[in-house]
């Protein structure tokens, strides 16, 4: 057979030796042809970002932040490869070199574009560690920069993918690799732009390049290795108790991650449900265990109510200044000052004469502009700081677990959602 698999592994699936040693032993338990894609070890790329910050407003290179980089990367080197560390230190320091360098290049270009030409050098140092050591212990495969064959718009820090360049990239430069190769290993969530400018696919976009590659490669099925059992009804960091899934719906799937569940993603499940991948969720901790897998299924098995806490949302209430009522065409006016400003809105209710709206939080002064635009036709009135409570599939019980004394804002209730926004 020559069906092609695809794995991903997440940041804290490789944040130290000892789990990258334990990712190998989970690869060395297979043998099928797999691409398989990696995101920067542990917190690279918060720190990347935070270099991207500070040069972007002084100019000036902090080497220290520089450094931290490097070392949390050696540490991880010295452990794996001991005395024959050597040339994969030099490696590193040539990879360091090129951060400073393009910091450089990039010292005049917009901030997005800064942005993505930094930050995706945490996939760049953390393939290149685990390439490096996984031939040293005889894994044998093939490194390829997912750069070259992700192609996307000049949409910095969440570049839509160019479907058509991706596949003909891809039917050229990946799939005859296969012929030789069984193993393919990359980097997750960069990509770059038609000029060959660097770009990232938003946050978390590994599982998102995963997808990408199965979709083309039509692969068998997708499997995401992360620290936690499955998909769970619930954040564990939250709640005490959770119940894994054992199957979900590609549909329900989608509308946890709509509602802000970061199970996985957001973009990642459509392109696997129009191929019918199904894509399985596993602990690197205990890889024998089952998981969750999300594919084409009827219903959520076992049945239970999904919550879920998006914080830091703002609401903002508009009052026409004319006192007329609130109509379709003023909504649509409303619709497109937000559109301009890039807000995904995550709840809306209106009334006769008010028009209110909640949204994830935005900087501070991007606030005010888009306030001060509003503020010609319309009163604005602006809370900050709740949180939303989105529980699918709820009962009475449900809700009584999770609303207790706090203030309740708006409150929305379909078959199947309730949502809370409260004041926490
Ligand atoms: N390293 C990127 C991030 O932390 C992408 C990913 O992990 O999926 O957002
Ligand atoms: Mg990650």
């Amino acid at each position: 057979m020559n069906e092609i698999y695809i794995e991903k592994f997440g940041g804290a699936s490789v944040n130290s030796a000892e789990t990258v040693r334990n990712v190998a032993s989970i690869i060395l338990t297979q043998n099928n042809k797999r691409i398989i894609v990696f995101s920067a070890m542990g917190k690279t790329t918060n720190a990347l970002e935070s270099i991207v910050k500070d040069f972007y407003k002084t100019k000036k290179i902090k080497s220290s932040l520089i450094k931290q980089i490097e070392d949390n990367h050696l540490v991880i080197i010295k452990e794996l490869f001991g005395d024959g560390s050597k040339e994969i230190e030099s490696k590193l320091k040539i990879v360091i070199k090129e951060i400073e360098e393009t910091l450089i290049k990039y010292k005049n270009s917009t901030i997005n574009l800064l942005y993505d030409a930094i930050v995706s050098y945490g996939e760049i140092i953390s393939t290149l560690i685990i390439s490096t050591y996984f031939k040293c212990i005889g894994i044998e495969h093939i490194l390829i920069d997912a750069r070259q064959v992700i192609k996307t718009d000049s949409n910095f820090r969440g570049a839509n993918v160019d479907w058509r360049l991706t596949k003909k990239t891809i039917k050229e430069q990946v799939s005859p690799l296969f012929k030789e190769n069984q193993i393919i290993i990359t980097q997750g969530y960069i990509s770059s732009d038609a000029k060959n400018n660097p770009t990232t696919l938003g946050r978390e976009g590994s599982d998102y390049s995963a997808a990408i590659f199965a979709y083309f490669l039509k692969a068998k099925n997708v499997t995401i290795w992360k620290d936690v059992p499955g998909l769970l009804n619930a954040d564990p960091k939250i709640f005490s108790k959770t119940v894994k899934f054992d199957k979900i719906p590609f549909s329900e799937a989608i509308e946890l991650s709509y509602y802000g569940a970061s199970i996985i993603h957001p973009k990642t499940l459509k392109p696997l449900e129009n191929k019918s991948i199904p894509l399985f969720v596993k602990s690197f901790i205990d890889p024998k265990a089952s998981g969750s897998v999300i594919c084409h299924c009827k219903s959520t098995t076992p049945n239970a109510p999904s919550y879920i806490f998006k914080d830091n949302q703002t609401l903002l209430t508009l009052f026409p200044k004319d006192f007329s009522f609130i109509v379709e065409e003023r909504i649509s006016a409303i619709f497109s000052i937000f559109a301009q400003y890039g807000i995904r809105i995550n709840l809306m209710q209106n009334s006769a004469l008010s028009f209110s709206v909640c949204f994830d939080l935005i900087d501070q002064e991007l606030l005010y502009d888009l306030i001060d635009k509003l503020a010609p036709n319309y009163t604005v009135k602006y809370n900050d700081g709740l949180r939303m409570i989105t529980i699918r599939h709820y009962n009475e019980k449900a809700i009584s677990s999770v609303i207790k004394d706090e203030e309740i804002i708006i409150e929305q209730r379909s078959r199947v959602t309730a949502q809370f926004l409260v004041k926490k």
